[in-house]
């Protein structure tokens, strides 16, 4: 493969599209908001300057990256040569299936169509087209420069051959790829979201406060980051859509997301993107200041 689209420029857009091009793939970039492909360009280039400045990449990797891109606001003109398409779009549902109905019906028949998707079934996106075999799930982590792991999702029609290429692909990256099957959540958001929500379920029923739940995980259990603050990052309205995806999905109660979840996010305290959830993130994200609300 030599020519990958990315659909969806956001947070994990820019990513995707950044690993691919400093791989050597010619990539292009699309966005229905010309703003969001050129905050995308701004966010590559100034993570490229970060790799010079660690002296991971020279000068010259970072142009030929740059180089590499293309954006696009049209989905036609931008998938016209994707050998494969891997879609960061909007965690929605209706959104994606539609996108992959747009997909289905303008790509080449032998163009293989991904999804970023951290909780939507596979399954579930690639019955909308009419190639579920080629459809698959290709889950990187935040930051994806940073991050080794891609979540390689089987849906119940993914093929063994294209299963292959795209842990083949992965390894490409520089990533470490894992097989799994489509079930809600995957493996990541299986494990991760109980684990946060339980935290947020302690904190709910007064174990103890929140800097002394992220300290007993970070220190006892030699996680980088407590659970609050990982949750504050990701964003509780998304710790609350998969928390609801795997309740659902699962149908076990344990999965219920916490009271307290729900009314933050009710509230509209999201963590980091709100300036603030567990923790009070005005600032910034240097300093650790637990909310007013949990001192
Ligand atoms: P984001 O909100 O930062 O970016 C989404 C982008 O999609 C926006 O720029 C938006 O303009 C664009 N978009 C919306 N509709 C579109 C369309 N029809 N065509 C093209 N672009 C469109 O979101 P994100 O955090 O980058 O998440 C993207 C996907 O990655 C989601 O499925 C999410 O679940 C998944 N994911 C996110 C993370 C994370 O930590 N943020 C981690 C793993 C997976």
């Amino acid at each position: 493969m030599k020519n990958i689209a990315v659909i969806g420029s956001g947070t994990m857009g820019n990513g995707i599209a950044h690993v691919f091009a400093q791989s050597g793939y010619a990539v292009s970039l699309i966005d229905i908001s010309q703003q969001a492909l050129d905050k995308a360009l701004a966010t590559i280039r100034s993570n490229l300057d970060r790799q010079i400045k660690k002296e991971i990449i020279t000068e010259e990797v970072k142009n030929t990256t740059l180089n590499n891109i293309n954006t696009y606001t049209s989905l036609q003109e931008g998938v016209a040569q994707a050998e494969l398409v891997v879609e960061a779009a909007t965690e929605n549902t209706d959104l994606k299936l539609k996108i992959f109905r747009d997909l289905d019906s303008t790509c080449p028949p032998g163009t293989l169509l991904a999804t970023n998707t951290s909780s939507i079934s596979i399954t579930k996106i690639a019955a909308v087209t009419n190639r579920p075999g080629q459809v698959i799930g290709m889950h990187f982590m935040n930051p994806v420069p940073v991050m080794k792991l891609v979540e390689v999702i089987r849906g119940y029609n993914t093929t063994d051959d294209v299963t292959a290429k795209i842990m083949d692909l992965s390894k490409k990256l520089g990533k470490v790829p894992v097989e799994v099957n489509d079930y809600p959540g995957f493996v990541a958001n299986r494990i991760l979201m109980p684990m946060i929500n339980e935290a947020i379920y302690s904190l709910y029923e007064g174990v103890a406060g929140v800097e002394e739940i992220d300290t007993v995980m970070k220190l006892g259990m030699a996680h980088p980051m407590g659970p609050l603050q990982l949750a504050d990052f990701i964003g509780l309205d998304v710790c609350l859509s998969i928390l609801n995806v795997l309740h659902t999905g699962l149908g076990n109660p344990k999965y219920a997301p916490c009271p307290l979840l729900v009314n933050m996010v009710e509230a509209g305290h999201k963590g980091v993107k709100s300036g603030n959830g567990f923790y009070s993130w005005g600032h910034g994200t240097k300093d650790l200041i637990v909310a007013d609300r949990f001192k």
